[in-house]
């Protein structure tokens, strides 16, 4: 049972709804067909606003709560500080104002800021938006922050404010290292704990992976399903949701593997660490793709990583096996 009552649950989920209410703002108000702000498709400023909001509002609690960590995030002010940007900054400020009355333009910069701190120690790591061409297809999008200390995760928050769980519009999935991984409302209901499908024959197996063919090798995924004789059809995502997908048992194998245009991809900690420890605490194994554990003390990227292979654990062994006659 994951332990409610540390700082570090309350402050990391309340950081997370808060972000979530302020992405999903944006979102209805400028992506959904309904809203007045809505903008051209070209244009990604209601990404380029949420995603600053999301972070300022978390670091802002971070900073507050647990004034000696070290935040990771990843974006940093310095584009918004350009004139040019003047207009986004102020409809940015306007939005965090929404969460938080005495925000300013100058407040919510700093708290962008304190995101640029160095991975090492105990320290935070935040995507304030995983998924952005998901979040700007109106499609599924996370907010993930996880809680590190020197060379594993200790805390997961996965956000999924489109994800329906349990017949509710919206998800956070909470993991504790060794106790578990729980699901909440948007507005902080508990809803009991999540766990890895009971899925042991690989060909009975379901994969999800990523929406945009360039972060992911599809051919890869095609032969895999192929050697294991699956053949469901496979779920695709945005985001760390993929996680999810596997943690609730929704998908058994979640497969990311570097593209053949881009080989020497190495991933961000970011896009990582809330569903390594999410799928981890519902039962399930992660590992690279060629079955190394994920090393968490590389700096800003997995450097000794390949790719990411999430399954329900009874799978694991043979998808890993599967994949070494291919790579
Ligand atoms: P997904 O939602 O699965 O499509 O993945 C989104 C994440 O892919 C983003 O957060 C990026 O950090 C990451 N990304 C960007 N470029 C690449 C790439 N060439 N290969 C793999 N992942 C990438
Ligand atoms: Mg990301």
């Amino acid at each position: 049972m994951i332990t409610t009552d540390a700082p570090e649950f309350r402050v990391g989920l309340a950081a997370v709804q808060a972000a979530a209410r302020l992405t999903e703002a944006v979102r209805q108000e400028m992506v959904s067909g309904a809203g007045a702000g809505r903008l051209d498709k070209e244009d990604r400023s209601p990404v380029t606003v949420a995603d600053f909001g999301a972070q300022a509002l978390v670091a802002r609690a971070l900073e507050a709560a647990f004034p000696d960590d070290v935040l990771v995030a990843e974006e940093t002010s310095a584009a918004l500080r350009e004139p040019a940007n003047a207009a986004l900054l102020a409809r940015l400020a306007q939005f965090v104002r929404q969460q938080v009355q005495e925000a300013t333009e100058e407040s919510v910069t700093a708290w962008i800021d304190r995101g640029a701190g160095a991975p090492g120690g105990r320290f935070w790591v935040l995507d304030p938006i995983d998924g952005t061409k998901g979040f700007l297809r109106d499609d599924q999008y996370a907010i993930a922050l996880a809680l590190l200390d020197r060379d594993t995760v200790q805390w997961g928050f996965l956000a999924c404010p489109t994800l329906t769980h349990k017949g509710q519009a919206g998800v956070i999935f909470v993991a504790q290292r060794n106790e578990g991984a729980e699901a909440y409302t948007l507005d902080g209901t508990a809803q009991g704990p999540v766990t890895v499908s009971d899925v042991k024959d690989p060909a009975a197996a379901r994969l999800v992976e990523s929406v945009e063919s360039v972060h992911t090798n599809f051919g890869l995924s095609g032969s895999l399903k192929q050697i294991l004789g699956i053949t469901a059809q496979t779920l695709a995502m945005d985001s760390q949701a993929k996680y999810a997908a596997v943690a609730r048992g929704e998908a058994d194998i979640y497969l990311r593997s570097p593209n053949a245009k881009t080989p020497h991809y190495r991933e961000f900690i970011w896009d990582h660490a809330a569903g390594w420890l999410v799928v981890t605490e519902a039962g399930g194994r992660v590992s690279d793709v060629r079955g190394q554990p994920l090393d968490w003390t590389q700096g800003r990227r997995l450097e000794t990583n390949l790719g990411v292979v999430a399954t329900n654990g009874h799978l694991h062994d043979a998808v890993i096996e599967a994949l070494s006659h291919s790579l």
